[in-house]
């Protein structure tokens, strides 16, 4: 057993409480799997600001019309309600981790037996001057709120196009999405024939363009790097952006780039209910876990999903993030549930290093990309495969629905 953690209550016939903060894919995951494997031996409890679930991978492709909400969002509450789960449509505040206590912001407290953190990230716009679409000059594809905005930005840019500028600023790690946004925004510019007439320039605070906050991954930097020269995208690694202004990016070292257009992926941190809660998070605000995913001060606590911590594998000269993909941060929730199983009606606990997570990974191009499946994303892969082409695109359309579909019924599969 884990030093300073007991079975709860093994004696009482009380139902065993565990409380979800999040319910994207890490939270709905993790309470999903503390369902099929506690049933109704556990009062779960989900708590999330927001009621739809978002299948944020499709969200890049929103700004071109090529989805629209109602496409890739499910409502929550139905869902969980069918399984016997209670749904708190409202944001954690603080959560008192010596008191095992979280409360909300509608005033209410919900004690825990077992808590799963799965909050994500909080998007820092606020580190760059200009950055992002409240109130600054960028657009984004985070949320479906973003993502829509940003439509309504493209289809004004299409009435007076310019340059473009894509990228992931520094202290992000989400480099897929601009990667994909980047690819989708010149086949959006192919089909309304203008591509020959938009510069498209990608700025990464990534050492080298495909390196992905991960060192790269197999020969993604070739594979980038030719991707890039066939389209025509300037790409600058190692980036650092200072300040945005409206139609302007400067860039730590003195060059400016203007634009009529501009995607920018904000730095990521950890929320504020994580981050202002005693004793849980690090000064980024990302939260400490050992192998089984289980706070390290706070044993009765996990935490899954991009709120986790997890350094990066090499020092960068810009703030490099490490990905934190979907597949991982299910991946991560599924083995959290599997140990709060254990703690609580007792059974192997299991134990998965970080450096040990598979992950597989779609990078959409609008009608081409790159299938990537790794054994080990973050320790060192023996065995990584990357397949570019057409099939990519229809590889994620065939997974979106599938994943859409199983998730809308409470279904774990995929
Ligand atoms: C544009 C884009 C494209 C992507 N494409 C891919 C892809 O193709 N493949 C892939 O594998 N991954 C992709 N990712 C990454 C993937 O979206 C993330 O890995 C995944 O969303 C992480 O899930 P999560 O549950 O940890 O966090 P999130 O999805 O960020 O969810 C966090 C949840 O916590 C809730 N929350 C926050 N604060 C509180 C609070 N105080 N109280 C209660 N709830 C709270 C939020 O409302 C939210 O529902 C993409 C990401 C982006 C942005």
């Amino acid at each position: 057993m884990t030093p300073g953690l007991e079975h709860a209550h093994p004696s009482s016939n009380r139902r065993h409480r565990v409380v979800v903060v999040g319910s994207s894919f890490a939270g709905l995951t993790a309470a999903l799997e503390v369902h099929r494997r506690l049933g109704d031996a556990a009062e779960i409890t989900v708590i999330d600001p927001r009621d739809r679930f978002t299948f944020i991978p499709s969200l890049i492709w929103v700004p071109f019309g090529g989805r629209q909400a109602d496409d890739i969002q499910f409502e929550l509450a139905p869902m969980y309600g069918k399984k016997g789960i209670r749904f708190v449509n409202t944001a954690a505040t603080q959560i008192d981790g010596t008191g095992r206590v979280v409360h909300t912001a509608d005033g209410q407290e919900h004690p825990y037996d077992r808590l799963v953190i799965a909050t994500g990230p909080r998007l820092a716009f606020e580190r760059i001057p200009g950055l992002g679409p409240h109130g600054g000059h960028t657009q984004s594809v985070c949320t479906m709120e973003h993502a829509v905005a940003a439509k309504v930005a493209w289809e004004r840019f299409l009435e007076r196009p310019g340059p473009i500028v894509v990228g992931t600023a520094q202290g992000g790690s989400c480099f897929g999405a601009s990667y994909e946004f980047l690819l989708n925004a010149q086949h959006a510019l192919r089909k309304a024939g203008i591509a020959d007439k938009v510069p498209v320039t990608f700025v990464s605070s990534e050492p080298f363009l495909g390196h992905f906050g991960l060192g790269g991954v197999g020969d993604s930097e070739q594979r980038v790097q030719g991707m890039f020269d066939k389209l025509g995208i300037r790409g600058i690694a190692n980036a650092s952006i200072d300040a945005v202004e409206d139609g302007a990016m400067h860039l730590a070292g003195g060059e400016t780039l203007e634009f009529a257009y501009s995607m920018i992926v904000p730095p990521f941190a950890g929320v504020a209910a994580v981050m202002e809660s005693e004793g849980l998070a690090n000064p980024a605000g990302f939260i400490p876990i050992t192998d089984e995913y289980r706070h390290a001060a706070f044993p009765e606590i996990f935490a899954a999903g991009v709120d986790v911590a997890i350094a990066p594998k090499t020092a960068t000269l810009v703030p490099t993030g490490v990905p934190k993909t979907g597949y991982m941060s299910e991946h991560m929730a599924k083995i959290a549930a599997e140990n709060i199983a254990a703690d609580l009606q007792g059974g192997e606990h299991h134990r998965v290093p970080l450096d040990d997570l598979g992950a597989v990974c779609i990078l959409d191009g609008g009608d081409t990309g790159m299938i990537i499946k790794t054994d080990k994303v973050l320790g060192d892969a023996e065995h990584t495969h990357i397949m570019s082409g057409p099939q990519a695109h229809w590889a994620k359309i065939a997974f979106e629905k599938v994943f859409i579909s199983a998730r809308k019924h409470g279904r774990l599969v995929l």
